[in-house]
């Protein structure tokens, strides 16, 4: 069977940024995933400002998402995105601490999968608005596996707000 653009599937990636110029980090992430095998970039959001989340002190963060279409499975994409984190400079680093390229995975089709190593789709889609606002942006007509319509998902009230900057 030609494994080719029929079996494509949609798939959507969190990006985040704190160090080393931000909004060039995110415009090459972009970029950089339309080079990923049997995938292609088809929507980039608007680039956000968000106050850091969690208790580390640390730089402000720009966050966007990416729409791709892919005919990768979860694990390979995921090795891709690590990849790409990799070649962007990104140690090891603490939970919720600054970094140079953080690319998360947050739907991909239909698939749920509830391993540590690989949640899809990303638990922050309904707690972070970082996540949430780029993510319906691009995606209004999305439904998420388990948690509905991206529309009707609430924002919430008690993370600092994020605003549009490009
Ligand atoms: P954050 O939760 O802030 O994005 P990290 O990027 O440091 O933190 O998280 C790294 C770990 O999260 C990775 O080792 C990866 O295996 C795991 N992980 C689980 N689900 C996902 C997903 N959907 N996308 C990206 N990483 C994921
Ligand atoms: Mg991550």
């Amino acid at each position: 069977m030609n494994a080719g653009r029929d079996d494509a599937r949609p798939a959507y990636i969190g990006l985040g940024s704190n160090l080393d110029d931000p909004c060039g980090q995110i415009a090459r992430a972009f970029d950089l995933l339309d080079t990923i095998p049997r995938t292609r970039l088809v929507a980039r959001s608007s680039l956000y400002r968000s106050a850091p989340f969690g208790p580390v002190e640390q730089p402000d963060f720009v966050n966007a998402v990416a729409k791709t279409l892919t005919s990768l499975d979860a694990p390979t994409l995921l090795q891709h995105l690590q990849e790409i984190e990799r070649s962007q400079g990104r140690k090891a680093s603490v939970r919720w601490g600054p970094r140079v390229l953080d690319l998360d995975l947050l739907v991909l089709g239909d698939e749920v999968i509830g391993e540590p190593r690989l949640a899809v789709p990303h638990p922050g889609i309904a707690e972070r608005n970082f996540v949430l606002l780029p993510l319906r942006e691009i995606a209004p007509d999305l439904v998420v596996p388990g948690l509905g319509r991206i529309v009707d998902i609430a924002v919430s009230e008690s993370e600092p707000r994020i605003s549009r900057i490009v």
